[in-house]
């Protein structure tokens, strides 16, 4: 199979132009081009203001691109989709809601009877490691299961691709760990794509198959990077160490560059 013929998502050309206050343009991207293939593990990693966001914004639905085209299976997106789940930074978790019943909203606004999306509630509850905490509302977990749950009520809809914007940003470091791990197990185990942007190069040397290095002002793409090394991934191996220098290298010659 040519990549090609295998692109789920295909980012043709595509430039964001938002208006300032005054009127002023700004170029969030400036002619991006990026192809993401089925089953792929994509992290996006840069300095800030490079137009990351814009550009899951873009695959999400959210935003039409001002010039250029975004398509999924060959056809534009025309808006958000279930084959396309995001899961944010600030979990967006209904807070008079359960873990649960966050996890069924989904399923409930496409009129699944309530005997099924329960059950997928609970299986998807369980694949994340929350089973037992089904029934508890959001202000009585922590961050880290709160984003699992963020994570589940994303896979319920069985998305062939997941947009995770620094998701486990807000987590503390040892949390962050156990969620990288646990996203990796899911990943591996529903054949999801995932378009993971981060500001943490450990966290794109541990996930990803391909980091894209993007540079700003406008938002372009500096690097695309094939990771060959095998998960799992050991963090305190001179392979390791090899990655996290290499994506590291690219990220300073794009700051330098810019600079
Ligand atoms: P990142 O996620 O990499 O930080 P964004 O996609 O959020 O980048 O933003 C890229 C650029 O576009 C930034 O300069 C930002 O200020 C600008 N921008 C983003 N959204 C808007 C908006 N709605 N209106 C005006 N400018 C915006």
């Amino acid at each position: 199979m040519t990549p090609a013929s295998s692109s789920l998502i295909d980012i043709a050309t595509v430039s964001q132009i938002y208006a300032g206050r005054d009127g002023s343009p700004t170029w969030a991207l400036r002619d991006v081009s990026l192809q993401i293939a089925r089953g792929e593990f994509v992290c996006l990693i840069d300095p800030s203001g490079c137009g990351k966001t814009t550009l899951l914004q873009l695959i999400a639905g959210f935003l039409p691109p001002t010039r250029g085209a975004v398509t999924f299976h060959g056809r534009p997106i025309q808006g958000p989709g279930p084959e396309r789940g995001v899961v944010f930074q600030d979990y967006a978790l209904f807070a008079w809601m359960t873990a649960r019943q966050n996890v069924e909203f989904g399923l409930r606004m496409r009129g699944q009877p309530r005997s099924l999306r329960r059950k997928r509630a609970l299986d998807a509850l369980t694949r994340v490691g929350l089973a037992h905490a089904a029934d508890k509302y959001p202000h009585e977990l922590s961050g880290g299961m709160r984003q699992r749950v963020a994570v589940a009520r994303a896979l319920v809809v069985e998305p062939e691709v997941l947009l995770m914007d620094e998701p486990f940003a807000a987590v503390d470091a040892m949390t962050r760990q156990t969620l990288q791990e646990d996203l990796l197990r899911l990943w591996r185990e529903t054949g999801v794509s995932i378009v993971f942007v981060t500001h943490n190069i450990d966290e794109a040397a541990f996930l990803a198959q391909r980091v894209v290095v993007m540079g700003a002002h406008p938002g372009t793409i500096k690097a695309d990077l094939t990771i060959a090394a095998p998960y799992p991934r050991d963090r305190g191996s001179s392979e390791f160490g090899a990655l996290y220098a290499a994506i590291s290298g690219r990220l300073a010659d794009t700051e330098r560059r810019a600079a």
